[in-house]
């Protein structure tokens, strides 16, 4: 590694900031051994069980800490997001526990299942047109017009820091480690992990893992400067999306700290999805497995013996998740 981390726009002591912060609100999850990949892989290899908090993903450790970290006349005014996966359900879920308004922007072609779930943590929905570009439009108009903070997914140091207390419970519970394997898209999960174990011991190895389709952070990293991809349909939803023509901190995070960047197939993602079911009997969407299918399809060879594998989240529809499981190996 070329440089040092203390020199990075967000550093650990970011992290033990966030984690001070965020303790209030948000529980610690579990890592748990995986028998059967670490004899497949003759290596140790651990799940930190980020699936398992109460709205089914990690995004509430970055909402919490970016909300938290307002001033009491912002958080009184508000909070606004144009995320309708996992981020828009953190932020309308911290929001509601802090008692203070969320307006969640959505296109009109988003699923009627997310509007519902969103709409049950009682934040409010605004309907802004055809495409995801209307509804992130729409509110940066609601900050000017009404003084509502824009609450971002990835590319914001409190958001960072807030995914970045998942390593220092890793650190804890398995000190061991020398390769954490995580899901990548825009980079906030891998930026705030890879950065907190680094700054502890540069010789850990950090990857990073997307679907096949619409990577566009792993494409951004080989182009050496953000690109602009289409969106294709994958097991994988919660990886979607850009990483922001104009993003200024996870793209030079992920450049910076990551070991290596690499693509599964479909139907790895279906064989991890498939795996957490036959080996630990849970759910997890496709986002999720893609560190476990990075593994069963054999493209994840430079790695050590002491790997952790961060389970993002469970989001994943029913029979979608029903299809899956069917399916014979
Ligand atoms: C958001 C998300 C990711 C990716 O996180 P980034 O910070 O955008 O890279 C991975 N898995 C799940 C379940 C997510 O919701």
């Amino acid at each position: 590694m070329s440089f040092s981390t203390a020199d990075l726009p967000v550093t650990i002591r970011d992290v033990f900031e966030a984690r001070k912060r965020i303790a209030p609100l948000i529980q610690p999850t579990p890592l748990i051994y995986s028998h059967e990949l670490s004899r497949q892989l003759n290596a140790n290899i651990y799940l930190k069980l980020e699936n398992l908090h109460e709205i089914g993903a990690f995004k509430i450790r970055g909402a919490a800490n970016k909300i938290l970290s307002l001033s009491p006349g912002q958080q009184q005014r508000g909070v606004t997001t144009f995320s309708t996966g996992n981020h828009g359900l953190a932020v309308a879920y911290i929001a509601e526990k802090l008692g203070i308004r969320a307006v969640i922007c959505v296109s009109d072609h988003v699923a009627r299942a997310k509007i519902d779930a969103i709409r049950r943590l009682g934040a409010e929905i605004v309907f802004c047109g055809d495409g995801q570009d209307d509804a992130e439009n729409r509110c940066y108009e609601l900050e000017k017009e009404q003084g509502l903070e824009v609450i971002k997914p990835f590319d914001d140091p409190y958001v960072i820091a807030g995914q970045g207390t998942i390593a220092l419970e890793i650190l804890e519970q398995y000190p061991q480690i020398d390769t954490a394997v995580i899901p990548l898209s825009g980079g906030g999960l891998f930026s705030g992990i890879a950065l907190t174990l680094k700054s502890c011991d540069t010789s850990i190895r950090t990857v990073g893992v997307s679907m096949e389709k619409s990577a566009v952070m792993h494409e951004s990293i080989k182009a050496g400067k953000p690109v602009v991809m289409k969106e294709t349909e994958t097991l994988a939803d919660s990886l979607l999306g850009g990483i922001g023509k104009n993003n200024q901190y996870t793209f030079e995070l992920v450049r910076q700290l990551a070991d290596e960047t690499l693509l599964v197939p479909e139907e790895s993602i279906a064989r991890g999805i498939r795996y957490m079911f036959d080996q630990h009997r849970m759910v997890v969407e496709g986002a999720a497995a893609t560190g476990i299918a990075a593994f069963l399809n054999g493209n994840l060879t430079q790695t050590g013996k002491e790997i952790v594998v961060v389970i993002s989240g469970s989001n994943i529809d029913l029979p979608l998740w029903l299809k899956i499981i069917g399916k014979e190996e």
